[in-house]
């Protein structure tokens, strides 16, 4: 296959990059290299803040109705290039055909024009009021108008690129801002994407640019003093270094979205089925490299034995290949390194005497395949146990009562997602309220209104992004107050 090679977008075409470093990006499901790419510099970064401060200036303040009709054109263009999009992105990041034709290209287009619909609901609050100035009584009207800020940094990791990219830029344009997005290095083809998309919807130039390249453009860009707001997802470790830097250079409003290690519940009174393949797609869709895998099983001990052959026996009859190839459930991990990352996780609980139920090794095949790994009763002082896998691998532990329930949930320095899985809907809804998390599914997983916030707590982020949440990240208050 011939590569692609592909420049950056930056106000409005694709844009030569002063660096002469590249990155080759590979598919994992055959190993072969599919497309070259420069990675930024701060110079790079510096032209693309440019143009998205010179385009911020028409943007901001284009009617709503016109901000939306562009959009909404946006949005269509996506739906439109859904199958071309999802094959790239299939081939780019090892995530399955079909899930990235109907799921997650579909949500991107769904995202910009969700949170552009949005605009056209959305009401600034005004408050009457009698009040005095200089001793004469007044009647006033303060108004609280939501205002655009300026240019976002937006920085995405590379499991879910064009639905996380699209998260951010919705919200972010629609409330008439301008962004550089800069995804990871290993996910950047379907972002690179947007561009003729969104240029031949309408969208000016200068108001959506994107940056391909790794630390030295991230860092760049969310210490550079052009930019009003940063919203990263991305693993913790980085995040705390985004923090960081963007506090040393001008401290603009920060959405930290990072890691996990989600526990998913299970009660003896559960649905027993329902709960067993709930699960199994709780940590290995998109073959646990999910920000919110539910990575710890918490199961009561009286069905422990039962739930977990149930389990094995699930998973074992997965059918791992290609991503591109329809009959595939499980696909190949992302690249090389991350294969070696989980690997070394896994081999080092094996080391531990934790319990392997299956999986643990390589799967066959051309690419990066690695087999569903399950390790039972792991102590909650393993590495397994304490740290993001971001990969197939579920570590299980089990539990007598809902304290000793809620204790293992919560033993964990992250705080993104949980699962619970049960009957008794008294006790599902005091475990959800007690769950250190920011999000809790009762016998569900993955399941979004795009209305509803999501973030996390303690280490997994700061901040919640969705329907009124996004929009007010990418917004500030303007008082003005009237008087007669
Ligand atoms: P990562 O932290 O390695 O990289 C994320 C992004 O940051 C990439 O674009 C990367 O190039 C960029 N980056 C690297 N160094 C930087 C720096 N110094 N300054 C600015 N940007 C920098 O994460 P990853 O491996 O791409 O993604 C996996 C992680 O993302 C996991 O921890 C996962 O849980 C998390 N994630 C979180 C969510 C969420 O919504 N909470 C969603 C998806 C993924």
């Amino acid at each position: 296959m011939q590569h692609i090679q592909i420049e950056h977008w930056v106000n409005g075409r694709r844009e030569e990059s002063a660096s002469k470093e590249s990155f080759t990006s590979i598919n994992p499901s055959n190993k072969q290299a599919l497309a070259i790419f420069p990675m930024a510099t701060a110079a790079d970064v510096d032209k693309a803040v440019a143009a998205a401060r010179v385009a911020y200036v028409g943007w901001s303040q284009t009617p709503v109705c016109e901000r939306v009709k562009i959009l909404e054109r946006f949005a269509d263009g996506i739906e439109k290039n859904a199958e071309r999009l999802g094959l790239l992105e299939s081939q780019d990041v090892g995530k399955l055909l079909g899930e990235c034709v109907n799921h997650d290209i579909k949500r991107a287009s769904h995202n910009i024009r969700f949170f552009a619909q949005q605009m056209l609901t959305h009401t600034d609050e005004v408050y009457f009021s009698d009040e005095a100035f200089l001793n004469q009584p007044l009647k006033t009207m303060s108004v609280a108008r939501r205002c655009p800020v300026g240019v976002a940094a937006l920085i995405v990791p590379w499991n879910s690129p064009l639905m996380l990219a699209t998260w951010k830029i919705g919200p972010c344009l629609a409330t008439g801002n301008t962004c550089i997005i800069k995804p990871s290095p290993w996910a950047s083809l379907t972002i690179l994407e947007l561009g003729p998309i969104a240029k031949e919807a309408g969208l000016p130039d200068g108001v959506l640019n994107v940056l391909t390249g790794g630390a030295e453009c991230g860092s760049a860009l969310v210490s550079h003093k052009g930019v009003d707001r940063v919203s990263f997802t991305g693993s913790v470790t980085t995040g705390r270094a985004v923090n960081i830097a963007n506090s040393q250079s001008r401290m603009a409003p920060i959405s930290l979205e990072l890691g996990g290690k989600s526990p998913a519940v299970v009660f003896a009174d559960c649905d027993f089925e329902r709960a067993v393949t709930g699960v199994a797609r709780g940590i290995f869709r998109s073959q646990g490299q999910s920000c919110v895998a539910g990575s710890r099983l918490i199961v009561e001990k009286s069905i422990e034995k039962r739930f977990l052959e149930a389990l094995v026996a699930k998973v074992k009859a997965m059918k791992i290949g290609s991503a591109q190839d329809p009959t595939s459930e499980i696909g190949p991990l992302v690249t090389e390194q991350h294969f070696k990352h989980v690997e070394g996780m896994v081999e080092r609980a094996k080391k531990e005497g934790c319990h392997l139920l299956c999986g643990g090794k390589e799967a066959a095949g051309a690419g990066y395949f690695y087999e569903p790994t399950i390790f039972a009763g792991v102590p909650t002082t393993s590495e397994v146990w304490r740290e993001e896998v971001f990969g197939p691998v579920l570590a299980t532990q089990s539990f007598s009562t809902l304290a000793e329930a809620t204790a293992l949930a919560n033993d964990s320095c992250y705080g993104l997602s949980a699962s619970i899985w049960t009957t008794n809907y008294a006790n599902a809804h005091t475990l959800a309220h007690n769950i250190e998390s920011g999000l809790a599914w009762i016998n569900s997983h993955f399941v979004r209104d795009l209305r509803a916030p999501f973030g996390g707590v303690k280490e997994s982020g700061i901040g919640q992004e969705g329907g009124r949440y996004s929009l007010e990240f990418y917004t500030q208050v303007k008082m003005t107050c009237h008087t007669h």
